[in-house]
């Protein structure tokens, strides 16, 4: 059995194995984990500790209804942020890497990251070091949420952003050190470039390999799922050799290693009178501004996004709000070998402890990790009561501002409120 430094594995419960995991992740059909399989997870920073509770809660209910109380998740809490140095000293120990690399699938809350200074983001390091290739983040109307769209509806976007390299890979020189001086007069010296002395610097990388693995899971996920076209989002008029790279290297995988599957804009307009042929799914690209004014006025056009960095931490939020907001919004970070499922929203340290926030978005996190097991049965069980439930006005203070004759429930309340409506 594996050791840690100050946690203990849960007696009960088995791992859930490499290849189970690694074909799900890959094509999302649902492999079978076991039926106690032990899962780690981060309570989170801030709101997290109120968040997480009511999503285990919740979890736990539905696994029980769906499968007459023979599958159970046997949870492992592991550490990183604030609970961490309290518990070792340092933000995110070597403990929690260890955990989740061996049991290949966790959940984890929102995590504070200091602006400007302080310790490195432990989001960025917990992708990085598990190699949690892409941000996979579906965004989906769910009825009843208050939305400043006239047709919140039209949304049903997944997006696939590239999660460890861009400006986002942290490589970056302070203003006014040795390191960044360095840098500018290798510049200069090398390549006639002037930079203003006074200069900070960030280096922006993106790899062949990174980029075609990415969009390689995002074809897969279209085509395993059914859906109708994938989206390149880049900045590649100028950012030529890094954005314009990443959509030339996205169309080579297309064409390449999918091209039974997938048919372009330039194909359908040549030999198909602008239709898609049956069973067909389009690739097409489009520039980065240019996408945030059309998911905005045809957001019914788009279907899967895949995206370098950058791009997708904006258009995630940006598409997040038209249905709603962040706090409805889950997010996955999923690798080759490991995943984590977390919210799209920040830890709110101001309403940490108070038991206001709305754990949607971690609860449909959870809901992507039972799919991503292929317990599909209680994921639908939970999509069904939260949905119920908002549709019937019984939501946390941050919806109940918005609504008209809502009740504001606070998010254990919210909890129990799924929980009493989940029904085979
Ligand atoms: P934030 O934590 O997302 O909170 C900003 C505002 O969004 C809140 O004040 C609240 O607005 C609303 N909100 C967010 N989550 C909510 C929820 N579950 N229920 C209800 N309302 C919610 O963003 P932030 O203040 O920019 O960031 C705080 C910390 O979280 C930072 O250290 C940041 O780095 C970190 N963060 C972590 C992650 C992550 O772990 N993946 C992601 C993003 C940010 P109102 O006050 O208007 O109600």
């Amino acid at each position: 059995m594996i050791k840690f430094d100050k946690i203990e594995v849960p007696t009960e419960g088995k791992k859930i194995e490499p290849t189970d995991a690694v074909a799900s992740v890959a094509k999302q059909s649902g492999t079978s984990a076991p039926d106690t399989p032990i899962i780690p997870f981060i309570e989170g920073d801030g709101i997290g500790r109120d968040t997480m509770k009511a999503t285990r809660r919740v979890v736990d209910a539905a696994v029980n209804n769906a499968y007459d109380g023979k599958r159970k998740i046997v949870w492992f809490e592991v550490y990183a942020g604030e609970k961490a140095y309290q518990k070792y000293d340092e933000w995110l120990p070597e403990d929690t890497l260890k955990a989740v690399r061996h049991f290949i699938v966790a959940l984890k809350g929102p995590l504070i990251t200091p602006v400007g200074g302080g310790y490195r983001s432990l989001n960025v390091t917990l992708r990085q070091e598990l190699d949690l290739y892409a941000c996979v983040r579906p965004v989906k109307y769910i009825t009843g949420v208050p939305s400043p769209m006239k047709h919140p509806e039209k949304v049903d976007i997944v997006i696939f952003r590239e999660n460890t390299e861009d400006v986002y890979a942290g490589i970056e020189w302070a203003q006014g050190t040795p390191e960044v001086k360095k840098v500018i007069d290798f510049l200069k010296d090398n390549f006639a470039l002037n930079i203003a002395e006074d200069s900070g610097i960030g280096v922006k990388p993106i790899s062949v390999k990174n980029t075609k693995r990415l969009v390689r899971m995002a074809i897969q996920y279209a085509i395993e799922n059914k859906r109708r076209s994938i989206t390149i989002v880049h900045k590649g008029n100028i950012m030529k050799f890094t954005e314009g790279a990443f959509r030339d290297w996205g169309y080579e995988v297309a064409t390449e290693e999918f091209s039974d599957y997938i048919i372009t804009e330039e194909e359908i307009q040549a030999k198909y009178n602008g239709d898609i042929p049956k069973g067909k799914i389009l690739i097409n690209d489009r520039i980065a501004d240019s996408m945030f004014q059309q998911i905005l006025l045809r957001a019914d056009e788009y279907d899967i996004i895949a995206t370098p960095n950058l791009n997708g931490d904006y258009l995630s939020d940006a598409c997040a709000a038209q249905v709603g907001g962040i706090g409805m919004a889950p997010g996955a970070n999923i690798g080759d070998h490991a995943a984590i499922f977390e919210p799209t929203g920040g830890a709110a340290p101001k309403y940490a402890n108070l038991d206001v926030a709305n754990p949607s978005s971690l609860i449909l996190s959870a809901v992507m990790m039972l799919e991503y097991l292929g317990w599909k049965e209680a994921a639908g069980l939970i999509q069904k009561a939260l949905a119920d439930t908002i549709m019937q006005k019984f939501v946390t203070y941050d919806l109940e501002r918005l609504m008209e004759g809502a009740t504001k429930l606070k998010t254990s309340e919210f909890a129990s409120a799924i929980i009493s409506r989940l029904t085979n």
